[in-house]
């Protein structure tokens, strides 16, 4: 079988489902805590019970439009709500409120960082929609309950245009679009909770060919690496399709994670068979230029800008200005540290490198580090004062991590400070140089490299505890 990239290319275009970070939900009064009991956060609005009106909550907007605005989107100063008609059990009201004609958002960009350089993902609407409930089936039987509590919650729903070309560009946008939300503090981001979903739509065309082929539609999917497993596999089995000469059905396709492919959840839909109409229960949403502008000085300095802030404030390169900033959470935990400790250079190492692997191995965001940026910096003012060695730092690190103990605490209770007093390092190095003659004398012979031996000898006979700079500086003087 050829390879795709041989014949075909690959057209995605994405649709992104953000639940917004408010308290309570889109056009009623309930709140829109996860992990509540089934059925407790409802009421008769959100239940869709007759006679009941819903109330647009004002915060959903202002979300809406800081997203609008850090996307480089037009805001629509006119837009309105539409009902979206479907059945289906977890949706009582029989429609979903969501906007059609005259979206809030619409014509904006993200750029990402593609093969070929920094490449604009264009962005063609971003609107308010409601969630619905959630069936649940219940194991071994046929029976399904409904939990109504996400029905109202709010969703951000981010389209682009068809224009990106691989797996990896999706994911990309994907990383980029979540920093955003998160950046701008709409939607926490979380993927496992749902909070952060997306349904690509795909399709191929011969390579130099300007029309679109038939699109699939792949439905909710919240990792990373799922989208990416995906899309790879939806590419091969389209390219199989057409090299056989077949045709591709335009479908909806769910990813089956234990199958590792894709498989056909329903035929095509278009827009008209959901026939939407203006919700007749919601005026106009008539937006004031003041109230536009409010919302830009909560549009923060985004990962980009940051980014560059770092390179040029801090003096990082390029690359750790990257890593740090490409998690809101991460780069706030490294400015924390960085005012209270003004070596941005060394707190980045840390940061980096002992901290992020121990968040990873813990699987936990930075923002919920147990050891805080003062404990940290605790941490480093002790190598800084020559409290204890590098080394002694990066070994404790784990325990200052897991125990819940400060750095001063475990340093004392293991007797791990740092010998700098030359009494006590004069008898070690008495001890080393008796044990070691024939080092000795290479040294006196001109073999100064003999010298990192010796120092090493003497460390370790310290147990780690002397101060190498020390070390160093009495041994030249003994055998100079
Ligand atoms: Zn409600």
């Amino acid at each position: 079988m050829a390879l795709w990239n041989e014949r075909y290319e690959p057209v995605i275009g994405l649709e992104v489902h953000a639940q917004l970070l408010t308290e309570s939900k889109a056009f009623c009064s309930c709140s829109t805590r996860f992990g509540a009991d089934p059925n407790s956060n409802v009421c008769p609005v959100c239940l869709g019970m007759p006679g009941v009106l819903p109330v647009l909550n004002h915060q959903v907007v202002e979300f809406l439009i800081r997203l609008g605005l850090a996307t480089h989107c037009s805001i629509a100063p006119r837009s309105i709500f539409a009902r979206k008609n479907y059945f289906y059990p977890d949706l009582p009201k029989g429609y979903q409120i969501s906007q059609y004609e005259a979206p809030i958002c619409e014509h904006g960009w993200i750029e990402i960082a593609a093969s070929e350089g920094n490449r604009r993902v264009r962005i063609r609407r971003a609107h308010l929609e409601e969630d619905a409930g959630k069936s649940v089936h219940i194991a071994g039987t046929n029976g399904s309950r409904v939990d109504l509590n996400r029905a109202g919650t709010p969703l951000l729903e981010i389209v682009t245009e068809p224009d990106l070309r691989s797996a990896d560009e999706v994911v990309a946008y994907l990383k980029g679009l979540r920093d955003v939300l998160m950046y701008l503090e709409v939607c926490d981001g979380n993927m496992d909770e749902g909070s952060f979903r997306c349904e690509p739509n795909l399709s191929l065309r011969p390579l130099g060919q300007k029309e679109f082929g038939t699109k699939v539609e792949l439905k909710n999917i919240n990792s990373f690496k799922f989208v990416k497993d995906a899309i790879e596999y939806e590419i091969k089995r389209q390219t199989k399709v057409l090299n056989e000469g077949g045709k591709i059905n335009q479908e909806t396709r769910l990813w089956n994670l234990d199958r590792g492919e894709t498989v056909v959840m329903r035929s095509k839909e278009e827009a008209h068979d959901y026939r939407y109409f203006p919700d007749p229960d919601l005026v106009p949403l008539k937006l004031e230029k003041e109230w536009i502008e409010g919302c830009r000085k909560h549009v923060a300095e985004l990962p980009a800008a940051r980014l560059q802030r770092f390179v040029s404030e801090f003096a990082l390169s390029e690359y750790d200005a990257g890593v740090l900033t490409a998690s809101k959470a991460v780069a706030d935990y490294f400015e924390s540290c960085v005012k209270l400790f003004n070596q941005p250079k060394t707190v980045s190492n840390w940061v980096m490198g002992e901290l992020t692997r121990e968040l990873n191995n813990s699987g936990t965001d930075a923002s919920a580090s147990p050891v805080l940026p003062e404990r940290l910096v605790s941490l480093l003012q002790l190598v800084e004062q020559g409290t204890i060695s590098l080394k002694v730092a990066r070994e404790i690190f784990p325990e200052v991590y897991s125990s819940g103990k400060t750095p001063e605490q475990i340093v004392q209770e293991k007797g791990l400070i740092q010998v700098s007093d030359e009494g006590a390092l004069d008898k070690i190095i008495d001890e080393v140089l008796a044990k070691n003659p024939t080092q000795v004398a290479q040294f006196k012979e001109g073999k100064q490299q003999v010298l990192g031996f010796l120092v090493g000898q003497v460390m370790k006979a310290s147990g780690g505890k002397a101060n190498p700079g020390k070390v160093n500086e009495l041994l030249r003087k003994r055998l100079g």
